[in-house]
Order: structure tokens, then C-alpha cells, then sequence
């Protein structure tokens, strides 16, 4: 052994060193060079096959190489320890990210939200009012007969003699026609109860829009050209529509609107009940009687109303075949709206 030998030993170190990347090389590195059987030991070994006066110089040299050897070793160590607790932590950028459920507005919101954006847009404003109503705002400001069958118990629910859950958002028109002078021209949306079975086709709780507009000189024919310009905003411009005789308390005379069944076209199914068409609406002029019960001279002023179900428009445009799948929250059903 000489002195070259011991260079090219360190040289030899320092390449391998340069091509470590991870602890396990480095581990590697340290059997080869420093472990009992390593190289440097090796060398020690042979330390004592060299010529006596020789011995110091290659002495001194093997325990620099050593210490070389350590000495690199112990920073590369370090160097890798630190960069791979980086590594722990820092986030990788090329991971796909986690997808976030986003909500929505609820189908009778975006319902409600467009049957007010189309009356808005004829000039009607909005009006909301009390879910706990008296029996006068409900009933008979509204021209209800006193043994009328909706005062049943049977159809309402009462909270006490007086007093009870809307059965339609009706008594917010009288509050709107005794608080506003006419011309009035107004929309009101809220949620109605009525004391009904649960099934696919009626719930205990729904809601409704009605509207009311009252002013000198408004005529059915207005009350027509309103609701039919509605229709086709909402339901489509090309649809065909019908007015048939009905009857209300608060409306003489009282229409149903209905259109033509957008499932079959008009020629007949299970959804228009094979008959063309679907109802859609009631409507009326209001009763001189309710005009009279709210303050305004019928003899000055006439005025027409309608009201519709939101949730059963909402099953006729989304050919929803069950009520109670608005109020179940499933979100199956929900994200597809
Ligand atoms: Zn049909």
C-alpha cells in the first residue's frame, strides 16, 4: 500500500457520494467505507505490511482519509435527514384535488324565484305575511260562509278557536288591500298547511303564489292576456291553453287555467290523466263582497286574482311524480335540479 493507493480511495468516495439520493444509499456508502469490513479498515489493515519509515506519512494519511470519509458522511446525513422530513410536509401539487360538494338552491326556491322574476316583470311587487293566521284574515274576510267545509277541522289545522295555519297565502292579500290603496299589483309566495293524508300527490304543508292586482277599470279579459303571457314564459311560448267555469269564495266569476299536457302533446296519458290537459291555475275577479270586507269601493275599483301550487308546478315542468320528494332532502334527488 502507498500513498496513491489512499488518493484514489477518497477519490473513489467522493464519486460514489455524489450519486447518493436517499438514506438507504448513503447506509450502503457507510458499510463500504467505514464498517468493520470496510475499505478503510482494510487499509488500517495493511498498514502493518508497510516499510517501517514509511509507516508515519501512510499513517497520517489513512487517518485523514478517515476522517474525511466521517466527516462527509455525517453532513451528507444530515443534509438527507432534513430534506426528507421536508418532504413529509410539503404537499404534493401534482395530486388531483378533493372535490367539494357545492350546494344549490332548492327546486321550489328556483321555482318560486322564477314565477317572481316573470310577474316582476309585468310590475308586480312582492309581499309575504304570517304562516299563524286569524280565522278572519283566512276565512271570512275572504267571503268563507261560516259552515264553508275548509273550516272544517277536518281541512285545517287549528291552533285555537280563532286562530290557525293558513290554509292558502289568500289572507295576504287582505292585508296587502287593507294597508295599500289601490292600483295594487302584487304577488305573494309563502307556505300553506292543510290538515290532508301524506301521499304522492298531496302533503300537509306546500306552498303557493297567488296574486292580485286591483285598479279602475280591470277587466278579465287583462286577467286572461296576464296569466297566458305567464304561461308561456314559464311553461313554453308554443303551448295551447283553455279557461274552464270554476268556483272560489273570494273570486266571482272563477276560471281554472289549464294547458296542454306537455308529456302526450294534448292526445292523452297517465300524467293528464288521459284527458290533454294539465290545470295549472285558479283564477277570478275578485268578489265585490272581499273588496267591500277590505276598505275598497267596489262600485270604483275592480281587481282580479290567481293562485297556484308551487309544488305542483313545479311537478308538472320537472315531471316529479311525487310530492314528498321535495321534503325528503335526498340528494340524489336534489342534484339534478
Ligand atoms: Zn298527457
Amino acid at each position: 500500500m502507498n500513498l496513491d493507493q489512499i488518493t484514489s480511495v477518497s477519490g473513489e468516495f467522493d464519486k460514489d457520494l455524489s450519486s447518493v439520493i436517499v438514506l438507504k444509499e448513503l447506509e450502503e456508502l457507510r458499510i463500504k467505507y467505514l464498517s468493520r469490513n470496510g475499505i478503510v479498515s482494510g487499509l488500517f489493515e495493511k498498514l502493518k505490511d508497510v516499510p517501517k519509515e514509511e509507516k508515519p506519512a501512510v499513517g497520517n494519511k489513512l487517518n485523514a482519509l478517515r476522517n474525511y470519509i466521517t466527516e462527509n458522511f455525517n453532513l451528507a446525513k444530515i443534509k438527507l435527514e432534513e430534506k426528507g422530513s421536508a418532504g413529509k410536509q410539503s404537499i404534493d401539487l401534482t395530486l388531483p384535488g378533493t372535490q367539494r360538494q357545492i350546494g344549490s338552491k332548492h327546486i321550489l326556491t328556483q321555482t318560486v324565484d322564477e314565477i317572481k322574476s316573470i310577474f316582476k316583470g309585468m310590475g308586480f311587487s312582492t309581499f309575504e305575511g304570517p304562516e299563524l293566521e286569524s280565522d278572519y284574515y283566512n276565512f271570512e274576510a275572504l267571503n268563507f260562509a261560516p259552515d264553508h267545509p275548509a273550516r272544517d277541522m277536518q281541512d285545517t289545522f287549528f291552533i285555537s278557536k280563532d286562530f290557525l295555519l293558513r290554509t292558502h297565502t289568500s289572507p295576504v292579500q287582505v292585508r296587502v288591500m287593507k294597508n295599500y290603496k289601490p292600483p295594487i299589483r302584487a304577488i305573494m309566495p309563502g307556505r300553506v298547511y292543510r290538515s290532508e293524508a301524506v301521499n304522492a300527490r298531496s302533503y300537509c304543508m306546500f306552498h303557493q303564489v297567488e296574486g292580485l292586482v286591483i285598479d279602475t277599470d280591470i277587466t278579465f279579459a287583462e286577467l286572461k292576456g296576464t296569466l297566458v303571457f305567464f304561461a308561456k314564459q314559464f311553461y313554453g311560448n308554443d303551448l295551447k291553453y283553455r279557461f274552464r267555469a270554476s268556483f272560489f269564495p273570494f273570486t266571482e266569476p272563477s276560471a281554472e287555467m289549464d294547458i296542454t299536457c306537455y308529456i302526450c302533446g294534448g292526445k292523452g296519458c297517465k300524467i293528464c290523466k288521459y284527458t290533454g290537459w294539465l290545470e295549472i291555475l285558479g283564477c277570478g275577479m275578485v268578489d265585490p263582497n272581499v273588496l267591500i270586507n277590505c276598505g275598497i269601493d267596489p262600485e270604483k275599483y275592480t281587481g282580479y286574482a290567481f293562485g297556484m301550487g308551487i309544488e305542483r308546478t313545479a311537478m308538472l315542468k320537472y315531471n316529479v311524480q311525487d310530492i314528498r320528494l321535495f321534503f325528503e332532502n335526498d340528494f340524489r334527488f336534489l342534484k339534478q335540479f
